[in-house]
């Protein structure tokens, strides 16, 4: 009876655990990248192609600096460069973030490229650059090369020519919809695991908690012998009460 009733144990894909492993290497530890808030599947589409307009008055917008707050303390030897400038680019109207990393320094190279990878990959429901998407990044330069992420673009970096070569900082320019915090990254996450029903075990049946996480549910189900000791043939992820 109880092993019948413990092989029926259903975890879904939402509890799945990922053990990372850094391998040992310069005197630094390898830079961790930015925890990830978890999200269904809708995403925004790529940033428009929005045209900076004239330089307004000393501005930062309510997303990139809520970007640049984010990532800032994570990385405690990179700084801030700013994000209002009348110099052309998103930086005139405050939707441009200017983040102090050096391309010439192997640690500060080792944080950019984790965010920038972070930013980049690919999310669970096979969504390209999905983070970058969803911030409403517009376009990243960095150390001579040049990202386009904007709708109909070649996503693919490019040579950067221009005079300033991006080797001590990485600029990222935002859509309005990201600059405004209107998009997935502000307002689509999902509720952390939500305990929807929980049976306490009893002489027939082992315990059961349903949890939910957005769209998946999952149990988590617990045979606790009369021992005290919870049934370790339960499989799955068992709680002991
Ligand atoms: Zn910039």
């Amino acid at each position: 009876m109880r092993a019948s009733t413990l092989r029926r144990v259903i975890v879904g894909s939402a509890a799945a655990l990922v053990a990372v492993t850094l391998t040992a290497g310069p005197a630094w530890a390898a830079p961790k990248e930015p925890p990830t808030p978890k999200f269904g599947p809708s995403i925004d589409d790529y940033a428009p192609d929005e045209t900076p307009g004239k330089c307004l008055d000393k501005v930062e917008q309510p997303g990139v600096a809520a970007f640049r707050d984010f990532v800032l303390p994570l990385y405690p030897g990179t700084s801030n460069g700013g994000i209002h400038a009348c110099s052309g680019f998103e930086h005139n109207e405050g939707r441009a973030w200017d983040w102090m990393v050096d391309a010439d320094d192997a640690e500060d190279k080792a944080v950019a490229e984790v965010v920038l990878d972070w930013l980049l990959a690919e999310d669970r429901y096979g969504n390209d650059h999905a983070m970058a998407r969803r911030l409403g990044i517009k376009y990243i330069i960095w150390n001579r090369r040049y990202l386009p992420l904007t709708e109909g673009a070649d996503h693919d970096w490019v040579a950067y020519t221009a005079d300033n070569p991006h080797t001590d900082h990485v600029h990222f320019s935002f859509s309005w919809a990201g600059a405004r915090k209107q998009t997935t990254w502000w307002n689509a996450r999902l509720e952390p695991d939500r305990l929807l029903r929980s049976h306490d075990h009893d002489a027939d049946r082992p315990s059961v908690r349903t949890f939910s996480t957005g769209d998946d549910f999952w149990q988590v189900i617990a045979w606790r012998a009369p021992s005290g000791r919870t049934d370790p043939e339960g499989g799955g992820r068992t709680v002991t009460g």
